[in-house]
């Protein structure tokens, strides 16, 4: 059975910043992952808040939304077999500390907020932040 699936994947400031791009799209090439759409924006603050509203009661939620507006962003939809859970196993622990080696997050994040990927958890939360980002 083929549970072929699209997610969605961000490349944060923190990673932009330093060139590291071509090198993450690279990994999710290499592992099967298919890069069927993508851009580089720069997003307002407002539009961080809306994205990440998930986390509106956490303590870290002004900051984080004050981190992923700072700078470009390189968004992009990945499209494979299990792309959900495939992409969250190649970024690694959402604290660099703590992730495997040679997940994304082991080789290239600074800290748990400049953690330099994010990817969607679930089906649900794949396609609210596909068409927050690739709709119209
Ligand atoms: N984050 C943070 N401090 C924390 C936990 C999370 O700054 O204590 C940031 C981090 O950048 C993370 C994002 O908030 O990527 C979203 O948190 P989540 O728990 O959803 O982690 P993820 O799904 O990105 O692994
Ligand atoms: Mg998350």
């Amino acid at each position: 059975m083929s549970n072929l699936e699209q997610t969605l994947s961000i490349v944060k400031p923190d990673a932009v910043e330093r060139n590291l791009t071509e090198d993450i799209k690279k990994i999710f090439i290499n592992n099967d992952l298919k890069i069927v759409n993508s851009k580089k924006i720069h997003i307002s603050k407002e539009e961080a808040a809306d994205f990440y509203k998930v986390h509106q009661a956490k303590p870290f939620y002004d900051e984080l939304c004050t981190y992923l507006s700072s700078g470009p962003i390189f968004v992009m939809i990945l499209e494979g077999e299990g792309a959900i859970a495939l992409n969250r196993k190649l970024m690694g622990a959402t604290n660099p500390k703590d992730a495997e080696p040679n997940t994304i997050r082991k080789l290239y994040g600074i800290s748990i907020d400049k953690n330099s990927v994010h990817g969607s958890d679930s089906a649900e939360n794949a396609k609210i932040e596909i068409d927050l980002f690739f709709k119209n």
